[in-house]
């Protein structure tokens, strides 16, 4: 089988080592100059775990795992309020868990598909046509790919989606935050932390910052916005994090400063995808084009490759009949994952409380939850995968 697949993330090269490892001929339209290398700090759990057992995979995110020893909570002052260690967080998982950046992760799923798929980089998809046989693909290089199925793995804001769904409404359900992560490489910021992630939270604000290999440190802001704003200039982000951080001790300042010179600089609102239907004759989406559950949810990632995973796992349970593969995919996930989103905006306001009783709220479930007695209690809901 011919497949097109658009997007070069965890979810379309996931989809992509699936599919040629069965013999299939993949062709990844990836918009950037090349895979992304950098990005953010991924918590890695549920059933993209257990995708990575069954792709033989463990050894390779044993190999760019962080070591985190512990998340220290801090007061305005910047000394610790509480810690917990990371160990008895991965005890409520069973220790079935990985700390990597999200770079990582699409380096070594690179690697793994880098000589069996075609990749054609700095492209991205103008128009989508199918006639009975083939779907066939414009891209913005000039060129038209024909295949036998096109998947959308191009995230958030799916192009893919925007052409091949043209009667749906918008499927993007603002939740209310926006989130900024950039990397600084200056290592004197080392000095200023050590091997722990270190939080710090003020009502409707919260900033994160950690250790990466390489003597770099990595942020993390989130905060609360009364409204989307599409896109927003580098420039006009880092006016908005001072508006809302720029008041606070500890690094803060600093931290800010530092976002000035950075080049890996992410910022965007965090939302979640309701995609009602999952396809469209030959085409069909993984990953956050259709199933985004946002960053609260803490699995984007690990659905992104269980998504590939079954959806892979239909193609070859349905050899001749692409439409039967497709309603066996969506029919697997999709009821489990509108669930999940579902419980990710109940959970949005615990994660990033509005207020400083909300804020003590949290901190004290939070350092309940690893008790070893309530550890058995706590449930982290994921998705089946298919047999
Ligand atoms: C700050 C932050 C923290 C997060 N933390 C976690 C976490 O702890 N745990 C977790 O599991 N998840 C986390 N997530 C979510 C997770 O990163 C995403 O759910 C996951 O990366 C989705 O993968 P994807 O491949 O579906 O989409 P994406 O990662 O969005 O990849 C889409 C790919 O498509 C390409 N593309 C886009 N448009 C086009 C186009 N028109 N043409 C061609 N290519 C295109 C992009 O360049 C990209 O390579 C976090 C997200 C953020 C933002």
């Amino acid at each position: 089988m011919d497949v097109c697949i658009v997007g070069g993330g965890i979810a379309g090269l996931t989809l992509a080592y699936c599919l040629s490892e069965k013999g299939n001929h993949v062709t990844i339209v990836e918009k950037s100059p090349s895979i992304r290398t950098e990005g953010y700090m991924i918590d890695f759990f549920g059933a993209g775990y257990d995708v990575v057992e069954k792709l033989g995979m463990i050894d390779d995110l044993r190999r760019i795992h962080y070591p985190i020893e512990s998340l220290a909570f801090l007061k305005p002052n910047g000394s610790e309020k509480y810690r917990i260690s990371y160990q008895s967080l991965r005890e409520l998982l069973n220790q079935r868990h990985f700390n990597f950046m999200r770079g990582d992760l699409e380096t070594v799923l690179y690697e793994k598909v880098r000589e069996q798929a075609t990749f054609r980089f700095g492209a991205s998809p103008e128009q989508i046509e199918q006639d009975a046989e083939k779907a066939h693909v414009s891209l913005s290089d000039g060129t038209r790919l024909t295949c036998d199925l096109v998947v959308g793995a191009d995230g958030m804001r799916s192009k893919v989606r925007a052409l091949s769904c043209k009667e749906e409404q918008e499927p993007i359900r603002y939740m209310g935050y926006y989130t900024a992560a950039y990397i600084i490489e200056d290592p004197a910021f080392l000095e200023k932390i050590d091997k722990n992630f270190y939080t710090y939270s003020e009502p409707n604000r919260q900033v994160s910052v950690y250790p990466i290999r390489g003597n770099k440190v990595a942020t993390f802001f989130l905060y609360r916005y009364p409204k989307q704003q599409g896109h927003v200039e580098k420039e006009k982000a880092l006016e908005q994090l001072n508006e809302y951080f720029g008041h606070m001790n500890w690094i803060v300042q600093d931290l800010l400063e530092a976002g000035k010179e950075a080049k890996d600089f992410y910022f965007d609102e965090v939302s979640q995808v309701e995609l009602p239907k999952w396809r469209n004759e030959k085409v069909t989406f993984v990953g956050d084009s259709c199933q985004c559950i946002s960053l609260l949810a803490g699995q984007g990632a690990s659905l992104a490759m269980a998504g590939a995973y079954t959806l892979a796992k239909s193609l070859e349970e349905y050899p001749d009949n692409l439409e039967a593969a497709l309603a066996d995919y969506e029919r697997s996930l999709h009821p489990d994952i509108v669930k999940l989103q579902k419980s990710a905006r109940r959970f949005a306001s615990f994660f990033l409380p509005s207020s400083w009783w909300g804020i003590l709220v949290r901190d004290g479930l939070t350092r309940v939850s690893v008790w070893p007695g309530v550890r058995k209690v706590v449930n982290f809901s994921t998705v089946r995968l298919p047999k």
